[in-house]
């Protein structure tokens, strides 16, 4: 089904609008100012974007500016609708890369013959790119199936590439979201963005199957961009809800930290997504720092100068020395779960992770235990003063709208268990006002 993105101040207008299209069997999803179209555009990859080109805050000219600069959102069909009919305004908007202008009032007519158009070229255009991804696809099959090729890996690499191409272009990727606990309140104090693909044939496939294939042909910039997109959105409108404190720890990888536009790339998904710079927490491994430690470490640097915090992820598994403890100002460590598994009762596991807690507090840093799993574990952890919790105990990484569902109902740790307090009034604003304003009239915008 064709997705339209429609972004558009005024409630009225955007909910003829959305009736219009969905009674023309189009999937419509709708924005009411250009921060959260943006949002949108990057995040549901819509195929055609609507936008009023008066608003508020960044008007319609900058949604298509940010999204033209954007890998993702480049190429997405972008309508123009507005009031102003003079020239200069019409130019203005195509040497941006506007693909039509509508002058409000506008006919129905007018409207889905300027839509179906764009979608028509548009398919034109990605028709050859689709019937590659096909044979990519068809090939993967092949291979998965013949048993004589399991040693031939390359064609089977470039056919899984075209997939997570197409993974991306058709938004098959979702961010998950996993709490992490504060031991001293019990609260939800945060969480980690965790990235799923959602394939059509195979099901939710894990990052571990699919992120060094990405790192490896350089996806992973796009792919991690998109994660980063989505996670500081999902963050900023949780803190929005009255959610506080709150921080979204994302995974960086070693291809990204090397990425001399990772910064700039940030600079831009923070002020797109309004979220601030000490609700971000970046993770990344002893490994990916090792790969490319002076490039690494001058990020590293500029990012922390931004306010932006750093964690170092599954202490204690990669190549690095202490010495990196020294070199880099971490601001939280995580120790790896093959650490945290039975430290109650194995005996070098429990001495490896309280010299872990030791360490960490030493030197300052906020200290995380990742998987955490029984309840056994949990009361070790919580004697050894460690600071935050991760793991299935609590809960497993879950999709945007169960995890609220911990915060609305405020689950935290009590005592020496888990609980949830029903009592605590949380001031929530839902996600979407998509929802409460659909009856509404439809009159009075010069569609015929
Ligand atoms: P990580 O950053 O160490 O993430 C923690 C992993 O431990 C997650 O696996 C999580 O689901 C799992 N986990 C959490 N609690 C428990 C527990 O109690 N028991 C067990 N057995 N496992 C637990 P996941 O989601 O499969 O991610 C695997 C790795 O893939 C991550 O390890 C991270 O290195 C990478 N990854 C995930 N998302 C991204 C991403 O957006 N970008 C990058 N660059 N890497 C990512
Ligand atoms: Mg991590
Ligand atoms: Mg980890």
């Amino acid at each position: 089904m064709v997705k339209i993105l429609v972004i558009e101040d005024d409630e009225l207008i955007r909910e003829t609008l959305l009736q219009l299209l969905e009674s023309q069997s189009y999937r419509v999803i709708v924005a009411q100012n250009g921060r959260v179209g943006i949002q949108m555009a990057l995040s549901e990859v819509p195929d055609l974007i609507l936008c009023d080109v008066q608003m508020p805050e960044q008007d319609g000219y900058e949604v298509l500016r940010t999204l033209r600069q954007n890998s993702l959102a480049a190429t997405i069909p972008f309508i123009f609708l507005t009031a102003q009919g003079a020239k200069a305004d019409f130019r203005r908007g195509m040497e941006l890369g506007a693909d039509d202008y509508l002058t409000k009032p506008f006919t129905k007519a007018e409207l889905l013959g300027a839509i179906s158009s764009r979608i028509l070229k548009r398919q034109t255009i990605t028709q050859p790119l689709t019937e590659a991804l096909q044979q990519a696809e068809a090939r993967l099959n092949d291979l998965v199936n013949d048993s004589t090729t399991a040693s031939i890996v390359c064609p089977e690499k470039l056919a899984l590439e075209a997939l997570l191409r197409r993974a991306l272009a058709q938004g098959e990727f979702q961010v998950y979201y996993q709490p992490q606990v504060d031991f001293a309140s019990g609260q939800i104090i945060g969480a980690e963005a965790l990235v799923r693909w959602q394939n059509p044939d195979r099901g939710i496939i894990s990052p571990a199957e699919f992120i060094p294939l990405a790192e490896e042909t350089g996806l992973i910039i796009p792919i991690g961009e998109w994660v980063l997109l989505s996670a500081c959105a999902q963050a900023a409108s949780w803190l929005a809800a009255g959610f506080s404190p709150f921080k979204i720890s994302v995974n960086l990888s070693a291809r990204q930290l090397s990425d001399p536009q990772l910064k700039a790339r940030i600079v831009q998904i923070l002020e797109t997504t309004g979220l601030e710079p000490a609700n971000l927490e970046l993770e990344m491994t002893e490994s990916a720092l090792v790969e490319n430690a002076a490039v690494a470490g001058a990020t590293l640097n500029e990012l922390k100068a931004l306010g932006i915090r750093i964690a170092i992820d599954d202490f204690g598994t990669g190549f690095a020395t202490l010495g990196y403890l020294k070199q880099f100002a971490f601001d939280s460590l995580k120790i790896d779960r093959i650490f945290v598994r039975n430290a109650n009762e194995d005996a070098k596991n429990a001495a490896i992770t309280t010299a872990v807690i030791l360490l960490g507090h030493s030197l300052n840093m906020t200290v995380v235990a990742e998987g955490v799993e029984t309840e056994a574990e949990l009361a070790f952890l919580r004697e050894n003063q460690c600071d935050i919790m991760q793991g299935y105990l609590f809960s497993r990484p879950e999709p945007a709208p169960i995890f609220e569902s911990l915060l609305v109902a405020d689950k935290r740790l009590l005592g020496s268990s888990l609980a949830t307090v029903s009592t605590r009034v949380i001031p929530f604003v839902p996600l979407s006002d998509r929802e409460k304003s659909k009856n509404l009239s439809i009159s009075g915008l010069g569609l015929a």
